[in-house]
């Protein structure tokens, strides 16, 4: 009999899981909300899917998206000097998760992995955890649901870095070669623009990501699409000049009455696994890895974990599922996370000198360009070059 796997969360995380689980154990997942309220709700994030997160979506058989316009280029500014554009060696994706997720729910359903829509509550978890041989606690940011325990040494900080303002629009003509452009405005934030696919089409994100307090910390109180629209217009106005050249005044909407989000994210490091009524449960995701969102890597880092608490779940498929197996998750994917995590949290302070210099040296090198713009694709070189001060 092939053993009872129970998933909490049908995010990024839970569902790569159960695409990944689901011919090898019998999977059950647990979420919030069905398919219909998941489309038709609030925007979640803005969601670049790299290169290596995309192999493991084909290796898994996920849905194939629409890519003919995908994310070639990552093009850089520091406050108003245009810097370099920088090529991705593999094209990556941003696909509105709302569609994202509703898709991969439905087409799983029909790929035999049970669904069952309900928020867990902390008082269910003994129940669950004796019927399943394991339960793996995707829950996200609003998770985790048991209690791992803080890594202290990845986890310095006590409240959010940054206020994370984000829009998906249309009205807006893109960037060429169409790519994420990243503008850092030293001190007091950055603007993130993003071409991303929705289920009606094609729109550019903009995702401002205000330091606290500061002077683009502007949308305090705002929970109106019109208001928000009129402010992130402004906004780009007084602060963005080179993406308000490319807003067409009449056309400027968000592409739909949901697709506006407020929020700050506290980042928080736990161990991801413990023994609960002498079984294991494990994490994977926001509910145990959760960075601030300013290199885009969380939807790349609960990718990564998911494939390689698959391999671990393989490896002990006939083998007992204890602390053992927690532990031997936990190795693998540990090196990896701190490369994200300590390369993220220092993306939300000052940027060092010598990571300046190697900005500038972009400016005057394609090559050096290029190997910047994949920093986001594979964070071990962007941890190298905060932290080994390499010279790339
Ligand atoms: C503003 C913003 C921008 C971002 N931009 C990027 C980006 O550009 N690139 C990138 O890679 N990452 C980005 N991220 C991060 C990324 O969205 C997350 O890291 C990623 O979605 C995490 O996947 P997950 O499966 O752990 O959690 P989620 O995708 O959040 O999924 C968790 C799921 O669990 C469900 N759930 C929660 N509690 C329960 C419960 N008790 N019972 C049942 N179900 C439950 C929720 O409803 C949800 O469906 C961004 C995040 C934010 C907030």
């Amino acid at each position: 009999m092939k053993k009872q796997i129970c998933i909490v969360g049908s995010g990024t995380a839970g569902l790569q899981l159960a695409y990944a689980l689901k011919e090898d154990f019998e999977v059950t997942v647990f979420h919030a909300n069905s398919s219909e309220k998941m489309r038709s709700g609030r925007i979640k994030s803005t969601q670049v899917h790299f290169g290596s997160t995309r192999t493991r979506e084909n290796r898994f058989q996920m849905p194939k998206w629409d890519d003919h316009d995908p994310i070639k280029s990552i093009h850089v500014t520091i406050g108003d000097q245009k810097l370099f554009t920088g090529m991705l060696k593999e094209d990556a994706l941003s696909v509105d998760q709302r569609f994202y997720f509703s898709q991969c729910t439905e087409d799983l359903k029909s790929k035999n992995v049970s669904f069952h829509e309900e928020k867990i509550e902390k008082g269910l978890l003994e129940a669950l955890v004796k019927e399943y041989d394991l339960v793996i606690d995707c829950t996200g940011k609003s998770g985790p649901l048991f209690s791992f325990p803080i890594e202290e040494e990845f986890t310095p900080f006590r409240v959010p870095q940054r206020k994370c303002i984000v829009g998906y629009f249309l009205g807006i003509q893109p960037n060429h070669p169409l790519g994420v452009s990243v503008t850092v405005l030293p001190e007091i934030g950055e603007m993130f623009e993003i071409p991303a696919v929705t289920e009606q089409g094609p729109v550019t994100i903009l995702f401002i990501m205000a330091v606290p307090d500061k002077e683009l910390d502007l949308f305090k109180g705002i929970k109106d699409a019109d208001e928000f629209t009129t402010k992130m217009k402004s906004t780009a106005k007084n602060y963005f000049p080179a993406i308000h050249e490319r807003i067409d005044a009449q056309n400027f909407s968000l592409s739909d009455e949901n697709a506006f989000l407020q929020v700050a994210i506290k980042p928080e490091i736990r161990k991801p696994f413990e023994m609960f009524n002498e079984k294991l449960v494990v994490g994977c995701g926001d509910s145990v890895f959760l960075n601030d969102p300013i290199t885009g890597q969380g939807c790349n880092l609960a990718s990564y974990c998911a494939e390689q608490l698959y391999e671990t779940l393989i490896e002990f498929k006939h083998l007992k599922w204890d602390e053992k197996l927690g532990r031997s998750y936990w190795n693998r994917i540990k090196p990896h996370v701190k490369e994200v995590t300590e390369w993220t949290n220092a993306m939300t302070q000052p940027l060092p000198q010598h990571v300046i210099q190697t900005l500038l040296a972009g400016a005057e090198d394609q090559t050096k360009a290029d190997q910047i713009a994949e920093w986001f694709a594979d964070p071990q070189m962007a941890h190298e070059a905060f932290f080994e001060k390499s010279s790339i």
